[in-house]
């Protein structure tokens, strides 16, 4: 932890970072081991591409495992709790070593070699993590698919990806309900022209597995065999791939965001020591899942890169280890663990919100320092209560799949500075971040000018190197739209104040207009959540033939009444509707707020305002494999028909 006084101040760190990068990053890559060093530390021939560190020989394993076996062989590394399973086990570095090396040459003799993709379906469990770093040990390439797709995604992403090996399960767990994945798997491999040669199966013991002969293994068998077997790292170029992980795209077919291995670790290591303030020794828990970014860089890799503990967690938030409801699960945990930092996303803590306050104050939460949110707007109401109930910083933080670490953050291991709410900060070391205007692409100086926010090249490490085999797509999906300027859209609406703070405002396209008038979705949902009798609201715009559209809000009541009492629902919703005409404006009042149980989101949290707004406009939701809950969605559609 950083106790002492800082002298260098963010704005001549950040100011390094992008007039002198070469000498900017080669000291943050001082904070990896590497085999042999770089030789070159940026290379910009091929703009937008960008080249990392080419030269440089390292291994995400050795610097996330290995190297820490000297001082901290007996420490925890890994700390897999299971509120599905009621399970708590911890792996110190040296049990992950073993593990992970037992994991590497089972891949090894199914014939995984350099460059060879090996494809991850798994739950949050220990074996997940063990097969990653198995994976980038031996320079294979890891894809990892977010347990809760079905089939047809599955199936699309091994069509493009092409693994050797298939790794997985008998089946996951939710709120103690068991999802066998096996079954999944096997319809998405007969759906997918491309076969693996191999899929290797952790029986959990929840349901029976029919194995399919010659293709499907057991990994306890294949592991012991390999008992003993020594898998030393490879050496990989520092520009050679890690990964591969499958973000949703315009056209439906998901991107294969490929990223490298010297620039990403730097990249990650530089971020625990500047924005996370999380070091060597330390405990974080990020509860997100390995399916998505901020899984792979804090659950994962960033973590053990710091020489840190990681807490893997499968189970919902407010559940306990006994199964039973336990809306201080994860304070517990805090302090079992001695967590300082703890990583969620902003609707884990709206989930939270609706349990009884008094939660937050039942554990000593000591240890903690910071707690970090992303992935989407954080809105001021949930902010305020969180930071009130924990009494520590929340830190905002805005990034994407493609960035692989924030783009806006506070970089609080530099310079402490206040964070103000609603903005996630201020642009991350690195970034050259810009808001233009979305037509015309002119770049807005003046303060509190909306526009799309974009970055300039070259990109910091850690960033996508390309879309997997599609070198134009990675061009013309992020880098065209602007005709007269090579930028990378992140499709998102900002602003930036007077003090340089940036607040995000959803994405571009969840943007309504109304009568002429564009007003972002957020500034309206913000709004309706400051009303007290409110736990969560999606705003969605709804086609109106004399606005063009109308708002229309969809919340959940703090009282069930709300739903089930129409005169309760009519005086709420003419309160929420006055609170927004009042604190936006009348034009942005909605048209109505209906009182739901439920939101539908995807399974990592994000509000499906658009299979909303669908259902509103009697349109066909569209694919519906990542939503967590259909009920809440057909609650919806009854509702639009009555
Ligand atoms: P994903 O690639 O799935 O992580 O989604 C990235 C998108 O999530 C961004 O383009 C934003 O729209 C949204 N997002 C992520 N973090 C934040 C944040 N801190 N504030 C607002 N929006 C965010």
């Amino acid at each position: 932890m950083n106790t002492a006084p800082n002298p260098v101040r963010y704005a001549d760190f950040y100011r390094q970072s992008i007039e002198h990068p070469d000498a900017f990053w080669a000291e943050q890559a001082k904070l990896i081991d590497w085999h042999t060093p770089p030789q070159q530390i940026l290379d910009t021939s091929r703009l937008p591409f960008v080249r990392w560190f080419a030269g440089g020989t390292t291994n995400l394993c050795h610097n996330a495992v290995d190297r820490h076996l000297a001082t901290r062989a007996a420490q925890p590394a890994l700390i897999a709790v299971s509120t599905e399973t009621g399970s708590e086990k911890t792996y110190t570095y040296a049990e992950l070593h073993a593990h992970v090396q037992r994991a590497a040459a089972v891949l090894q003799a199914l014939g995984v070699t350099r460059g060879d993709r090996v494809l991850i379906y798994m739950p949050m469990i220990a074996e997940a993590i063990f097969a990653m770093l198995a994976c980038v040990r031996i320079g294979a390439i890891h894809c990892v698919v977010f347990g809760g797709f079905a089939s047809s995604s599955l199936a699309s992403r091994i069509e493009d990806a092409q693994p050797k090996v298939i790794i997985s399960t008998d089946a996951g767990s939710r709120g103690r309900r068991v999802i066998p994945y096996k079954p999944l798997l096997d319809e998405a491999i007969h759906l997918s022209v491309y076969k693996p040669s191999a899929v290797v199966l952790h029986d959990r013991g929840l349901v029976p597995m029919e194995l399919v002969a010659g293709r499907d293994h057991i990994a306890s068998t294949l592991e012991a065999q390999q008992q003993n077997t020594q898998v030393p790292c490879v050496w990989l170029d520092a520009t050679e791939p890690s990964y591969v992980l499958y973000t949703s795209g315009t056209t439906g077919k998901p991107k294969g965001v490929q990223r490298d291995t010297g620039g990403y670790a730097v990249a990650l290591a530089a971020s625990m020591k500047h924005i996370y303030d999380c070091h060597a020794g330390e405990t974080m828990f990020t509860a997100s899942d390995i399916g998505w970014v901020v899984g792979h860089s804090y659950i994962v890799y960033a973590p053990l890169l710091a020489g840190a503990a990681t807490v893997v967690y499968e189970g919902l938030p407010t559940q306990g280890l006994d199964g039973k409801t336990n809306g201080a699960i994860w304070w517990s945990l805090v302090e079992k663990y001695k967590v300082s930092i703890v990583f969620t996303a902003p609707t884990a803590i709206r989930v939270l919100k609706q349990q009884d306050p008094a939660l937050l104050k039942k554990h000593d939460l000591s240890s903690l320092r910071m707690l970090f949110l992303a992935g989407e707007p954080l809105d001021e109401p949930t902010a305020r209560w969180i930071s009130e109930g924990l009494g520590v910083p929340i830190i905002d933080n805005y990034w994407q799949t493609e960035t692989g670490w924030p783009i806006i953050a506070m970089a609080n291991g530099v310079e402490r500075m206040p964070s103000k709410f609603g903005s996630p900060g201020l642009p991350a070391y690195g970034y050259k971040v810009k808001i233009l205007h979305e037509v015309t692409g002119e770049e807005l100086t003046a303060p509190n000018e909306k526009g799309v926010v974009v970055f300039e090249g070259p990109t910091p490490p850690g960033f996508m190197q390309t879309v997997w085999r599609n070198d134009e797509r990675f061009i013309y999906s992020y880098w065209r739209s602007f005709p007269d300027r090579m930028v990378y859209s992140t499709f998102d609406w900002g602003i930036r104040d007077a003090d340089g703070y940036f607040y995000i405002l959803g994405r571009s396209d969840d943007v309504i207009n109304i009568a002429g008038h564009r007003l972002g979705t957020r500034e309206i949902e913000e709004s309706i959540a400051g009303h007290p009798g409110v736990a969560e609201v999606a705003v969605v715009g709804v086609e109106d033939p004399l606005k063009g559209q109308v708002a229309v809000g969809f919340a959940i009541p703090k009282d069930s009444a709300a739903i089930d009492d129409s005169e309760v629902a009519k005086k709420l919703e003419n309160e929420v509707m006055h609170r927004v005409a009042e604190q936006i404006g009348a034009l942005a009042r909605p048209s109505r707020v209906h009182f739901v149980a439920a939101l539908p989101k995807t399974r990592s949290g994000k509000l499906l305002r658009r299979a909303i707004q669908a259902i509103c406009e009697h349109r066909d939701p569209g694919d519906l494999t990542t939503i967590d809950d259909v009920s809440s969605l057909q609650a919806i559609r009854e509702m639009m028909k009555s």
